[in-house]
């Protein structure tokens, strides 16, 4: 079923009246009076809901009943060195089909692209709105929340049960090996670098913060590759793992 995520709290009837929703239920969807969606609040509360009326500005809807909340077993955030534009946004997409819950971009010594402050707002508008539509595509009962841009060294590993950080040059602790230490319900983030990789001097910072460095296998891989393979690793690892 059709899934939507509004901003305001779900009440007993509510109007839908964002243009791009109303366009994609109207013309994609092609909805009408009586059809059924599911609509999800900003906090992962979500409800059945019945169209009542369609109407040039927006879609009138009434709550039917709620549905039983997904909880997974797991947190994962993904830290996401800035990548070329396409690729960056490539990630935004993937990461929230595979389960990340949050996600932060972050600035690296080797990160090329330089975003100017001007484009930045602009930016992460465009960054949540991909965040949504993929979000409303996987039937996530949650949004992924994307944080604001931050330095590598501003990260706060206070928050996490386990920090990793996916580097090639590490060749005796596997994802996979490390994976299997990781409690359930744990706060995990996981750090993927830019297309230069991480410098020597990064990993070693990182290190002495205690995060430990792992291998995502015997290939180089992409940035956005490496975001997409660890995430599926441990949604494979910790989800499906019964
Ligand atoms: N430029 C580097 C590769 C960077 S790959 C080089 O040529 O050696 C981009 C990022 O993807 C890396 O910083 C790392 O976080 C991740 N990555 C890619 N392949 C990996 C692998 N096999 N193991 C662990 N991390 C990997």
């Amino acid at each position: 079923m059709q899934r939507y995520f509004i901003k305001e709290p779900l009440q007993d009837r509510l109007v839908i009246d964002d243009a791009n929703q109303v366009h994609h239920m109207k013309h994609v969807m092609r909805m009408k009076k009586t059809d059924k969606i599911i609509v999800c609040d900003f906090e992962g509360t979500c409800f059945h809901m019945e169209i009542e009326a369609v109407t040039q500005t927006g879609i009138e809807l009434k709550k039917l009943q709620a549905l039983p909340n997904a909880k997974k077993s797991y947190h994962v955030t993904l830290a996401q060195s800035l990548i070329r534009k396409d690729h960056f946004e490539l990630v935004f997409q993937k990461a929230t089909e595979l389960g990340a819950d949050t996600i932060i971009p972050i600035e690296t010594e080797r990160t090329i692209i330089k975003l100017k402050d001007k484009s930045l707002d602009q930016k992460q508008k465009r960054w949540e709105t991909i965040i949504q539509e993929a979000s409303e595509q996987s039937h996530r009962n949650k949004l992924c929340h994307l944080e604001t841009i931050m330095p590598l060294k501003s990260l706060d590993f206070k928050y996490y049960d386990e920090v990793f950080v996916a580097y090639e040059q590490e060749k005796t602790v596997s994802f996979k090996k490390a994976l299997e230490h990781v409690k359930k319900d744990a706060n995990i983030l996981i750090i993927i670098g830019p297309e230069g990789g991480f410098s020597e001097q990064e990993i070693a910072f990182l290190n002495k913060q205690g995060v430990t460095s792992v291998s995502l296998g015997p290939r180089i891989l992409r940035s956005e590759t490496a975001a997409m393979f660890a995430l599926s690793a441990i949604s494979l690892m910790l989800e499906m793992s019964d």
